[in-house]
């Protein structure tokens, strides 16, 4: 049989057996590439893909293929490139489209920037025109116009989105002629107290010098990090006095940042301050459209209406509403209703916090996850547990909006940065990781559940 058919049959007895989504993040990209002597080739696009559906999916693709060719008798996963795939591959337009969530992984290791966050995927409304003119201002002033670019805004608003989209949009128009660099603030604080530890200090200093554009996403937390502080504070000076162009995001204005020296203070308030707001409503429509387009997904208006007059938090509640929808209609074939709709955006989003107790979210973490309340609660640093008890620090803050100093302390007596590390670290993977985002909320669900019960 021909390997494209062998594979499009057995791709299609794999859709049956893994979720949809599943399929369409780690198979769709998929390829035959050979198959003799017993031995077929399955390729996929880069590593990260390949180590994952090598664990996950083998047996299934091997009792898939074997249930129409039982000459096969072992399955070798390889990576192939894109040029090998685009020639390969019929269907060259799907494609394209799928290598978007693809990109999602691939953060450039030069620039640490991801590729996904593009100015062209930007919603830019009331709330956010301001900044997002003076990002573009500076695309084509390096260093020269609005040195620093200072952003601030809550949570979920698009600080990152936007400060990374400036980068990579810097990084298209000069290509290697622009060095560019994307730290969190906590990045930049861990490669301070490394060069330290490890008497690396020039080489740290190196790193963060030699660059045209530095963008740093938090400020706010280094914050009464003293030693990072003065790093930071030399290397705005190297920087600034070179016309090299400073980007920095925050939570707050610089004016706000309780603990930031005085001397950096007056560097930031120096350049270009511009804040994000909350979206509003037509705002809210034109940024569920464009994520509703990315994600070759359709809702009718009503719902993306009732959506948009529901969910006013912030973008990233948005995004959380339409991936938890998606993975109701996706996943478990419930029907989009508008009642549907509505018990997602209470059960989610309105956070009925005040009937769940901390308790109930670490026994259902713990049933799930299978690990005892004592060692959840503990000072295990098993993988096992460690996974799960961030996870349950995750939700504890992410449901009930619970202190990080109590959550470090409820959870084997922790330093709060470690309740803050847990946090964020599963917030990010969840955007990355359509697997885990699945099973987070999947536990959300049961913890809801053993709520009514
Ligand atoms: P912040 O850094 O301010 O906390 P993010 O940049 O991480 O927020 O944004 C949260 C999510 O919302 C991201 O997935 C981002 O792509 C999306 N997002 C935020 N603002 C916009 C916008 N104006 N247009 C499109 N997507 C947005
Ligand atoms: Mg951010």
């Amino acid at each position: 049989m021909e390997l494209q058919t062998l594979w499009k049959t057995a791709l299609g007895e794999i859709e049956l057996q893994v979720t949809s989504a599943s399929f369409s993040t780690w198979l769709k990209e998929s390829l035959l590439i050979d198959n003799h002597e017993g031995v077929a080739f399955v390729a996929l696009p880069n590593n990260f893909v390949r180590e994952w559906v090598e664990n996950k999916y083998a047996k299934i693709i091997l009792g898939s293929i074997r249930s129409i060719d039982d000459s096969v008798k072992q399955i070798r996963f390889v990576v192939k490139t894109d040029i090998a795939l685009q020639k390969t591959h019929g269907q060259k337009k799907e494609r394209q489209k799928k290598q978007l969530s693809f990109a999602d992984f691939r953060v450039d290791p030069e620039t640490n920037l991801n590729p996904k966050y593009t100015l062209a995927s930007f919603v830019v409304g009331s709330s956010n025109e301001l900044a997002y003119a003076a990002a573009t201002a500076i695309i084509n002033n390096v260093g020269t116009k609005y040195n620093p670019l200072f952003i601030y805004g809550g949570v979920g608003l698009g600080k990152t989105h936007l400060i990374q989209g400036i980068g990579n949009e810097i990084g298209v128009k000069y290509e290697r002629a622009v060095r560019i660099k994307y730290v969190s603030s906590e990045q930049f604080t861990n490669d301070v107290i490394g060069g330290i530890r490890n008497r690396r200090m020039e080489d740290i200093r190196q790193k963060y010098r030699n660059t045209d554009v530095l963008i740093i996403d938090d400020i706010q937390f280094i914050g009464g990090k003293e030693k990072t502080e003065e790093e930071f504070f030399h290397t705005f000076n190297a920087l600034y006095e070179n016309n090299k162009q400073i980007i920095l995001s925050s939570d707050r204005p610089p004016g706000s940042i309780p603990t930031l020296e005085e001397r950096l203070r007056s560097r930031f308030e120096g350049g270009m301050i511009v804040d994000i707001t909350y979206p509003d409503y037509e705002t809210r429509i034109a940024i569920i459209k464009t994520k509703l387009q990315e994600a070759e997904l359709y809702l009718p208006d009503t719902i993306i209406n009732y959506i948009a007059s529901n969910v006013k938090r912030n973008v990233r509640e948005i995004e959380g509403v339409l991936n938890n929808l998606f993975f109701q209609s996706e996943a478990k074939k419930v029907e989009l209703t508008e009642k549907v709709v509505e018990t997602i955006i209470r059960n989610i989003i309105q956070k009925p916090s005040q009937n769940i107790s901390p308790n109930q979210i670490l026994t259902v973490v713990g049933d799930y996850f299978k690990v005892s309340l004592e060692d959840l609660t503990g000072r295990s640093r098993k993988k096992e547990v460690v996974g799960p008890r961030q996870i349950a620090m995750y939700l504890l803050r992410d449901m009930l909006e619970l202190s990080y100093p109590y959550i470090g302390e409820s959870l084997g007596k922790r330093d709060h940065t470690t309740a803050i590390h847990a946090f964020e670290k599963t917030q990010r993977e969840i955007n990355k990781n359509q697997a885990l985002n699945q099973k987070i909320m999947m536990v959300k669900e049961m913890i809801y559940k053993s709520n009514s019960t």
